[in-house]
């Protein structure tokens, strides 16, 4: 089944991933940004683990993991990202908390998210922010079948989430730091959204 051990897991090889791509996040963020994407993305996920850690061990529901992420992200997290990171998580938290560690959840905590990333930053599609592949895998879970188990919705949206990456480098900028670097980020992928891709591609994908 898909319950509170797999989105404990879930945030944990979130962790692993954002730290085995540390140095690539800080080059893509040199590139187009103040090359700290790489540092944010990696204290919000060492606060997100040591709160993990601290839940009770004597069980918690499938949602604690994405809210402990979430407070982790709002709460110690700076740049722009840490806050935008934590609205995503948040939503995916308030989701499942309401309606179960679901594909629907996954779904509807996703689109929430993004309605929040975009209240707040007020970046649209195609403007080489995290929203070019945050947008596309909440699209992607919520056409997947309600039926089919979240591991299943999870990998089409990273597999939708990279391609929004790919996208992304050949956008220009029209928000946030990477767009007062007009031309030197032509070619070059957003790292916000290689985070929003790390995330979505790192739930187990095993169906239990
Ligand atoms: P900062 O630019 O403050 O140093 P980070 O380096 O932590 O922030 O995060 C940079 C990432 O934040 C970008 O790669 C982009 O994906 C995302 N971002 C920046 N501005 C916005 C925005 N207005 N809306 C959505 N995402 C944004
Ligand atoms: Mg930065
Ligand atoms: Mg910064």
């Amino acid at each position: 089944p898909y319950d509170a051990s797999s989105t404990d897991g879930w945030m944990r090889r979130f962790a692993c991933s954002a730290r085995a791509t540390e140095e690539q996040l800080t080059a893509l963020d040199q590139e187009v940004g103040d090359g700290d994407f790489g540092t944010n993305l990696t204290a919000g996920v060492g606060a997100a683990v040591r709160r993990l850690d601290r839940l009770p061990a004597d069980g918690f529901g499938p949602a604690a993991p994405l809210e402990a992420a979430a407070t982790a992200f709002l709460d110690e997290v700076g740049g722009t990202s840490g806050p935008l990171f934590g609205l995503l998580l948040q939503s995916l938290a308030a989701a499942v908390d309401s309606g179960g560690p679901t594909t629907t959840a996954l779904a509807e905590g996703a689109a929430d998210g993004l309605a929040a990333i975009q209240r707040v930053g007020d970046a649209a599609l195609g403007d080489k922010t995290l929203v070019d592949a945050l947008a596309p895998a909440a699209e992607a879970l919520r056409a997947t079948p309600p039926g089919e188990p979240p591991q299943v919705a999870l990998a089409a949206a990273a597999q939708a989430a990279w391609r929004g990456v790919r996208e992304t480098a050949r956008l220009r900028a029209r928000m946030g730091r990477s767009s007062y670097v007009g031309e030197r980020a032509a070619g070059v992928p957003d790292p916000g959204a290689v985070g929003v891709g790390l995330l979505f591609a790192s739930d187990a994908g095993v169906v239990e």
